[in-house]
């Protein structure tokens, strides 16, 4: 039986739907949200963000891979994973100055927060010793402090809290009856138990998913539900449109809808009114217009870089032109003060 077909008879048990029904955001309530008229939708989009944020402001975070390759995951959307033919190759975790350097690049072209991914299933002990150094020199630059490296073990995420890290990134990545088409070697159970680890541990959570693996509204709907009703729901939520690479398993399925990309972003956003909705991978696939119609349906942060930023980068001018072009300013952030919003 399918994973699927087991989530809808689990439904329809009378417990099950009375747990459903409690959830601050059921799929179906979530579900509605998506099936509004576009400019309905938008519209409620725009108010729930103005409660809250100033819409002119978006917040620029940058990424950079301190560990490429090799994964031992299967996921099936990464050129990381090493069983897929994508021509990454493997690298070893970056040297404490390399990673220094590229922060203080990215605070110069005006990132406030500075994120570290590694392609690990997690880290072991030793690895966190390096990662610990990287949080805090990047703390000391004055820069917000966020890492991505896989699921964590019982401690770690209280070594990385004392190193002074702000913000842990895990994805959901999809529905939890979608998840098995897309992830074999970890299941969504593992996923919600390493972010109620950084919960305890007190540092913030950054999570959110993807959407155009072929997933249905409805599976989308769940997604964003599941996102929504963790409590609370995430400071960050990073919404990532696939980016199809040649040798993944995803590579090849029929494209998104853009506007259906907007749509994700706008429930994203009436679900979870105070979080910073992110535009994260994908996005300069999207071109400037879909990307315009995302930040009018309230998402507030980008990703800015995906790689080692050097003075005149064209992808960082390109998004400060269109920045420009649209009016929006970026967000400036002590690294102490809380989420602003
Ligand atoms: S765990 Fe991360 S790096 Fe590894 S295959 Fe999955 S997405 Fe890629």
């Amino acid at each position: 039986m399918s994973s699927q077909a087991v989530s809808f008879l689990e439904l329809r048990t009378p417990a099950a739907a009375r747990a459903e029904a409690a959830k601050t955001w059921p799929v179906e309530k979530v579900l509605e949200l998506f099936n509004l008229p576009f400019n309905e939708l938008m519209y409620r989009a725009q108010q729930v963000h103005r409660q809250h944020f100033d819409p002119q402001e978006v917040e620029l975070a940058t990424l950079l891979s301190i560990k490429t390759g090799g994964c031992p995951e299967d996921c099936g959307y990464c050129p990381q994973a090493a069983r897929y033919d994508t021509g990454v190759q493997a690298q070893k975790l970056l040297e404490l100055e390399q990673v220094l350097a590229a922060a203080r690049a990215a605070k110069e072209h005006g990132a406030t927060r500075f994120c570290m991914g590694a392609a690990w299933r997690g880290p072991k002990d030793r690895d966190l010793d390096h990662v610990e150094a990287m949080v805090r020199g990047v703390k000391e630059l004055g820069l917000e402090a966020c890492a991505t490296l896989g699921m964590l073990e019982d401690g770690q995420a209280e070594r990385l809290a004392a190193a002074g890290l702000d913000y842990y990134n895990h994805n959901l990545d999809t529905a939890p009856e979608f998840y098995n088409n897309i992830i074999t070697t970890r299941d969504y159970e593992n996923r919600l138990d390493t972010l109620n680890k950084v919960r305890g541990a007190g540092i913030k959570v950054c999570c959110g998913g993807i959407v155009g693996m072929g997933e249905s509204r409805r599976q989308r709907a769940g997604l964003i539900a599941q996102v929504a009703n963790l409590d609370p729901y995430p400071e960050s939520v990073p919404i990532n449109h696939l980016v199809q690479v040649a040798g993944t398993p995803l590579h090849g399925l029929d494209p998104l809808d853009p506007l259906e990309f907007v749509r994700t972003i706008a429930v994203a956003r009436i679900t979870m009114p105070k979080a910073r909705v992110r535009l994260s991978a994908g996005r300069r696939e999207l071109g400037e217009a879909v990307q315009a119609m995302c930040f009018a349906a309230g998402a507030n942060s980008i990703f800015y870089g995906d790689k080692l930023l050097t003075t005149g980068n064209p992808d960082a001018e390109a998004d400060m032109a269109l920045l420009e072009k649209l009016g929006m300013r970026i967000k400036h952030t002590q690294v102490s003060a809380n989420m602003a919003e």
